[in-house]
């Protein structure tokens, strides 16, 4: 009896990118044997982060990482590490009002739903969320007028969720913070580039461990080593409510590794492995597909599918509810079109897409 069987739940491909809802990456075989000599093991835990933070800084030529239990939980911890700072009093009352200075500025636009609501992580690092602009513009300007003497940090967020236009670029938005003598926090959860915003000046920069780096639930903090140290100390506090296991520390810290390896598919690559089924879906009645790349400039490419005869939304919905549940990219559904996404779909599944689609329309 296999798992799907066992427990009576859905067997589901995974066409819709790193989802958390359906479990983040597809963990590959030598992750998860390094998972179990973590799991199967006894450590000095804060050793161990400490080390292999040392460990993941040396390969990325960095000051100072961390290993985290997700992306959520290192805002919330980077947040209440700008609070806190090294004051183990307020380390331990992190929510007591008359601490005022906590208030951390957003941009409007960034102010995203990526499952949870980023101000919920935010508060539950104990921040006073600050909204600057509109849903559709944020000038320097606006967030100068958001600083005052409670202002405890800045937090960018880097996402293919947040509003595209109108909204300053990462520089500035950390040169800002710098001005004020403030510091500036980056959710990169989902980017594949590990040193970009740190080398632009962020203090510190979040990873989830299951989006691009492919590794077990967890996240990655970078930054400077003053500001780590800080984060660090939050494992008195809420950091214990977030732990990490010791597996995935072992495991992320292999999946870092191996990302940094393993050079990543070109354009032209991921271009090349989409072009049969394209090909394939352009044979199929009200049905055109081509190659698109990523709506926030991240390299990867997609195949875009338009359908002129049926109703994107409810081909999606049927992708969903078939045997298994085929789960797209559904952005676009309702101007016509689903996306396939195939990081992590392999060579069978993705006919078993292809059949599956050409079983709709042709119904
Ligand atoms: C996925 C995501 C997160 C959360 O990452 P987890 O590792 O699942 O906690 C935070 N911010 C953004 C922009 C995300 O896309």
């Amino acid at each position: 009896m296999n798992v799907y069987e066992k427990y009576q739940v859905s067997q589901v491909i995974n066409a819709s990118g790193k989802m958390t809802i359906l479990g983040g990456s597809r963990v590959q075989d030598d992750i998860i044997e390094q998972c179990a000599l973590g799991a199967g093991n006894f450590f000095e835990v804060k050793e161990l982060l400490d080390k292999t933070g040392e460990y993941i800084a040396n390969l990325l030529d960095i000051e100072s990482a961390y290993i985290v239990n997700s992306a959520s939980g290192g805002i919330a911890q980077a947040i209440s590490a700008a609070i806190c700072r090294d004051d183990h009093h307020k380390i331990m009352n992190l929510y007591d009002p008359s601490y005022e200075k906590r208030e951390v500025v957003i941009c409007k636009g960034h102010n995203v739903n990526y499952g949870t609501a980023i101000e919920v992580t935010m508060r539950l690092g104990g921040a006073k969320v600050v909204e600057a602009g509109y849903a559709n513009e944020c000038t320097l300007e606006s967030l100068k007028g958001c600083m005052n003497e409670n202002t405890a940090a800045l937090l960018y967020v880097k996402s293919h969720h947040c509003v595209q236009k109108g909204m300053p670029s990462p520089e500035d938005f950390i040169n800002l913070g710098h001005q004020y003598g403030l510091p500036v926090i980056v959710d990169a959860a989902a980017e594949g580039d590990l040193v970009k915003y740190y080398h632009m000046g962020a203090e510190c920069v979040i990873y989830s461990g299951t989006k691009a780096l492919c590794g077990p639930t967890s996240g990655l903090v970078i930054g400077k080593n003053d500001y780590i140290e800080l984060i660090k100390k939050q494992y008195a506090g809420i950091g214990r409510i977030m732990k990490i296991g010791k597996e995935n520390i072992i495991g992320l810290t292999y999946a870092i590794e191996k990302y940094m390896q393993t050079p990543e598919l070109t354009l032209q690559q991921q271009m090349e492995r989409l072009k049969p089924f394209n090909d394939l879906l352009n044979q199929l009645n009200g049905v055109s597909a081509k190659s698109v790349q990523d709506g926030a400039g991240r390299p990867i490419i997609r195949s875009e599918i338009t359908f002129t005869k049926k109703d994107a939304k409810k081909i999606s919905a049927l992708l969903k509810s078939g045997d298994i549940h085929i789960y797209t990219r559904d952005y676009k559904a309702n101007l016509g079109q689903i996306e396939i996404d195939i990081r992590d779909v392999n060579d069978e599944e993705l006919m078993m897409i292809y059949r599956r689609i050409q079983e709709l329309v042709e119904e």
